[in-house]
């Protein structure tokens, strides 16, 4: 079967490398890229290579690539000298969490105190 190319998909495209978007991590099934507008002194999207809409697509046949994408957030965290000073993983799946990129991602952020309420 030919995978839908998802052309029209900005995290696609990058995952691609057609933007010319410095990885900061990669692996396999995953990269890490800085985000465009961050919230944070440290700010990093882990996003898979192949087109997930969001969390609800991940299957129980995603378990090695659902590995891979949060290991690479704690991987990605230690590498960015975070561990001592700790950090926050979060997705964001759907139209009540603010979700504006459909294709699944992990926001690593830290390098500051993370006031900010989660909801
Ligand atoms: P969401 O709101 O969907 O959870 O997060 C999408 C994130 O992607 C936002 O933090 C936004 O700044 C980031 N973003 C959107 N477009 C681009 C892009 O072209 N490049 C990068 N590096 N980040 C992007
Ligand atoms: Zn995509």
């Amino acid at each position: 079967m030919v995978e839908a190319n998802h052309d029209d998909c900005i995290f696609c495209r990058i995952a691609r490398g057609e933007l010319g978007t410095p990885f900061v991590a990669e692996s396999e099934q995953a990269v890490a890229f800085r985000d465009l507008h961050p919230q944070a002194p440290t700010h990093i999207l882990i996003v898979p290579k192949r087109h997930l809409g969001a969390l609800r697509d991940l299957g129980p046949e995603d378990a090695a690539l659902a590995f891979d994408l949060l290991r690479m957030a704690s991987d990605v965290a230690r590498q960015e000298g975070l561990l001592d000073g700790g950090y926050r993983v979060i997705t964001n799946d759907g139209q009540d969490a603010g979700q504006t990129v459909h294709h699944l991602h992990f926001h690593l952020l830290g390098g500051k105190r993370l006031h900010e309420p989660l909801g």
